[in-house]
């Protein structure tokens, strides 16, 4: 008997939930659930009432109909990359985070700005050039109202203000003073960047001026490991302190950062569709791991390699478009 060679197959399971707010209720008794097993290039396209599957991916459709692109190469299965992609962390047996990832716990988004590890400078926002021998003839340092200019304390433009310039002595004494840090405990504070009224750019708090890097604020000192979390939602105004935009620094050491709606929560956020508590974000052996603590509205990282993601063998994928929920396993 010659042997039988099996090809490739893939099982997908759908699910649908009702729409509350535009989440997906991972509680739900009523979901909708779809299921099928696909030996070729797929394409599953949303209708009103199910998921229609296309064995030809280059069927001409409207984009925004198309929930997902199955496709295999040399007996293997990838997800076609797209914008709106995410893992469902639930469901997923490790994630390790890495530095850029964007989190979503229900609706509210969270960039991984930095994981330190060991003993290593804040990188909140890039460097700034300072040239030390630029003249500005008609103007006076926004500050201080002079305009001697010295290599030392050189006049700079701070912003993409062109007519703005200060002495970096006056400025370093300012953006200081200036600084807005909150709810600051012994392993985690909230930092709020200083924005330019009429530019909207952030004011510099590192600079390079003859080669050398200046930092110019002082910031709490918390032990390593460290996770930064920018808060990239911008909040309805009745949202108080934790909310806010601005940076959540805050230290693993000994401990897991804790998301949700409860008060002990390193990460609050004061809105129904969060859990009391959501999600943690772990350190273990030199990794930044989250973890979904079977919450309503789920923990979601969003797929962004810009590659196709492969699929393996009995190892299956969870992965959230919209209103639906894909599970994929290729066998
Ligand atoms: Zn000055
Ligand atoms: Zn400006």
């Amino acid at each position: 008997m010659s042997d039988i060679i099996l090809e490739k197959k893939v099982d997908v399971k759908i699910s649908k939930c009702e729409k509350f707010r535009n989440l997906f209720d991972f509680s739900s008794k009523d979901l909708i659930i779809q299921k099928c097993t696909v030996f070729n290039n797929s394409l599953f396209e949303q209708t009103q009432s199910f998921v229609v599957i296309h064995s030809n991916t280059d069927t001409e459709l409207n984009e925004s109909l198309v929930l997902l692109k199955l496709i295999k190469t040399n007996d293997i299965f990838y997800v076609s990359y797209s914008v709106n992609l995410w893992y469902v962390i639930e469901s997923m047996p490790i994630y390790k985070l890495s530095e850029g990832d964007l989190i979503k716990i229900s609706n509210y988004k969270f960039r991984i700005r930095q994981l330190i590890r060991t003993n290593s400078a804040l990188n909140l926002h890039q460097e700034m050039y300072v040239p030390v021998n630029i003249q500005y003839p008609n103007l006076v340092c926004k500050f201080c109202s002079l305009n001697h200019n010295e290599k030392s304390n050189p006049l700079f433009c701070p912003c993409n203000c062109n007519d703005t310039i200060v002495h970096l002595e006056c400025y370093h004494k300012w953006i200081n003073s200036s600084l807005y840090l909150f709810d600051i405990f012994d392993d985690s504070y909230i930092y709020t960047p200083v924005i330019c009224d009429v530019c909207n750019s952030i004011y510099p708090t590192r600079i390079i001026m003859n080669q050398l890097k200046i930092v110019l604020i002082d910031l709490p000192n918390i032990e390593p490991p460290i996770i930064i979390l920018e808060n990239i939602i911008k909040e309805p105004n009745d949202f108080k302190g934790h909310a806010k935009t601005g940076f959540h620094i805050i230290s693993l050491a000994n401990k897991s950062v804790k998301l949700g709606r409860n008060h002990d929560c390193n990460v609050r956020i004061p809105d129904v569709s969060i859990s009391k508590c959501h999600a943690f974000i772990h350190y273990d052996k030199n990794e930044f791991i989250i973890e979904d603590n079977k919450s309503q509205f789920g923990t979601f990282v969003k797929c962004q390699t810009r590659k196709n993601i492969q699929l393996f063998d009995n190892s299956e994928i969870h992965i959230s478009v919209g209103q639906y929920c894909f599970s994929l396993t290729q066998s």
